[in-house]
């Protein structure tokens, strides 16, 4: 039976180029778990898109003496470059600077506001003087309340995770020129979270049995420790969504208020660029879908609090605001995998200093299948990992070339040329064929299970075991004497082994995507295993914006099932699916590091 899954991903801000802690953190564990899903025959859209919005786009583009929409867009171009290049197959990415966005946003706000979840108040926000601007909670750090953290940020705390209140914030300065800003007087709407909260902890113990500790820390621990209390969620900025109420010109919707609403709306858009415009309900309303969502730790309060919060506020009432009816209430997540960060060699990535591992600029030197291997054999899933430039290249040359692709490579490469470019035809399978089938096959089960647990690590090593076992079977059976003996043995393994290695290619898809494509060429399948990533412009009455898309295959079936490879199948001339790297490249990098500017 076919599922309904929602793959929702962070949203990316763009005012920074995305490094490996971004990816690992959450766009390659939503790629993989979604490459999985359509492996399987399941009915999955990833969606996400650039967050456009916000002061820190609107201080870049002063900065450099441009518009917030030429900032964000050199950005968010970029992201799109990366993802086709990594292979983050969305079925949509596209921003919040489109008008459905815009549309859809006000409707959640106005369902609220109608629903009786908003108020007013009249606040005192931190104003620079010396920039003639109010500063959002972002724009000022100073010493936490709380726990005494020094650089604490207006809106949570880097040291104990708290949420916090911008203005008691203890010796602040502004983020942007270090002067001091001062208290002064301006309204704002906030999200009644204080009378949400009884529905958001019944939601909450819906997931404890199955959420991971961390999230549920953030999320249910803090609200039992301290409860929940309004939350502004309007600012003064005119770079944003205006608040669609009179009199409320020159605000803008909080950009964090607004950008987690775009797992809607990117649903939404992708169902009316597709040519179904209702189609998005079948993710959002229907109460059976699953929606998981994939996002780093410093977000966890934002997706498992407020955002369910927004949700739960606006109920039925958003479709009356945004299509004119009453309808269902939206789902609510049904997980929040988050991830810890990845440090690099030791220390916390640091953009500002250079100090990171770029995306674009790695895959200008490597491919993107060693990289997504190494980001996931390193997921920080439970615990903060580190990238190391040694184990990186440890990791290419005695795992992915090593195990995997030798195995593939030598059996192929012999199979070719011995048996004239064609699967041999193989005699009874003798015990130990049977054997290496069997195990492998069951990897359909163990590491599926793990993927839809999003495990993805042990996944991966379960896939790797599996290929490990691939290479006890050959050095055992040895074709390459047995064919100087007995031939038709020798085609036996090798019909054998070209079986185990064409189920593995399935299972190495999610995390290998552009070297099982390869490989499955070199077998002679003309059927590819996944659909194709484009790009695409798209215009409405806020201007253009490109979008990435995601075409499937021409065939829908489910392929995550054990090889049924055909003797005499035509083979196609097999080259290494990777390279061995010199040990002497991770000193090179480790020299690139803090070197050059952002
Ligand atoms: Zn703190």
């Amino acid at each position: 039976m076919s599922a309904n899954i929602l793959v929702a991903v962070a949203w990316p801000y763009a005012n920074a180029q995305i490094h490996v802690g971004n990816l690992t953190g959450s766009t390659l564990p939503a790629d993989i778990f979604t490459r999985y899903h359509r492996l399987a025959g399941n009915q999955v859209i990833m969606v996400s898109g650039s967050d456009s919005h916000g002061t820190p786009v609107a201080v870049r583009a002063d900065a450099e003496q441009s518009t917030p929409i030429q900032v964000y867009q050199k950005y968010h171009v970029s992201f799109i470059e990366l993802y086709q290049k990594l292979g983050l197959a969305f079925d949509l990415f596209t921003s919040t600077h489109t008008q459905n966005h815009f549309k859809v946003s006000q409707a959640i706000f106005l369902a609220l506001k109608q629903n009786k979840y908003l108020y007013t108040q009249r606040e005192k926000q931190w104003f620079s003087p010396a920039q003639n601007r109010y500063l959002p909670d972002r724009y000022v750090e100073g010493t936490c309340y709380i726990c005494g953290f020094k650089n604490a940020r207006g809106d949570q705390c880097d040291s104990c995770g708290n949420m916090l209140d911008a203005n008691l914030l203890i010796d602040p300065r502004s983020k942007i020129d270090g002067s001091t800003p001062e208290l002064r007087e301006t309204e704002h709407f906030y999200l009644d979270l204080g009378l949400l909260e009884p529905t958001i902890v019944d939601f909450l113990k819906t997931r404890e049995s199955y959420w991971r500790p961390n999230v549920l820390r953030q999320s249910l621990g803090q609200i039992l420790a301290d409860g929940l209390h309004g939350r502004a969620i309007t600012r003064d900025l005119d770079w944003g969504i205006p608040v669609p109420v009179e009199g409320w010109q020159g605000k803008c919707l909080y950009v964090w208020f607004e950008a987690v609403i775009g797992y809607l709306s990117a649903a939404i858009e992708w169902a009316q660029i597709s040519g179904q415009p209702e189609a998005w309900k079948d993710w959002w309303f229907n109460p059976d879908a699953l929606s998981y969502y994939f996002i780093g730790k410093d977000n966890i309060p934002f997706h498992a609090v407020i955002w369910p919060a927004q949700l739960i506020g606006a109920g039925g009432a958003f479709s009356q605001f945004f299509e004119g009816r009453q309808s269902s209430t939206l789902n609510l997540p049904f997980d929040i995998p988050a991830n810890e960060f990845m440090n690099l060699e030791g220390e916390k990535i640091s953009g500002s200093r250079n100090w990171a591992v770029w995306g674009l600029d790695f895959l200008t030197r490597y491919d993107p299948d060693p990289l997504r291997y190494y980001l996931t054999a390193n997921m920080p899933e439970s615990k903060d990992t580190d990238w190391d430039w040694g184990d990186f290249v440890r990791r290419n040359n005695d795992e992915l070339v090593a195990t995997w692709g030798n195995l593939a490579n030598r059996v192929l490469s012999f199979a070719y040329r011995n048996w004239d470019g064609h699967v041999p035809t193989p005699g009874e399978l003798r015990p130990d064929d049977h054997a290496l089938l069997a195990t492998v096959e069951a990897g359909f089960q163990s590491v599926g299970k793990e993927l839809e647990a999003v495990h993805l690590r042990s996944a991966l090593n379960e896939a790797l075991r599996l290929a490990t076992e691939g290479n006890k079977y050959l050095d055992k059976a040895a074709p390459w004497f047995e064919i100087k003996k007995d031939k038709a043995a020798a085609a036996t393994t090798i019909y054998t082994a070209l079986r185990a290695i064409d189920s593995l290619k399935v299972l190495f898809a999610p995390f290998l995507p552009f070297t099982s494509q390869l490989l499955h060429t070199y077998m002679g399948y003309s059927q590819p295993l996944f659909g194709e990533q484009y790009t695409e412009t798209r215009q409405d009455n806020l201007g253009k914006h490109s979008v990435l898309r995601y075409r499937p295959p021409a065939t829908g079936k489910a392929q995550w099932q054990p090889s049924q490879l055909a003797a005499g199948q035509a083979l196609v001339e097999p080259a290494p699916l990777y390279r061995k790297l010199d040990p002497s490249v991770a000193e090179v990098e480790r020299t690139r590091l803090g070197q050059r500017p952002d």
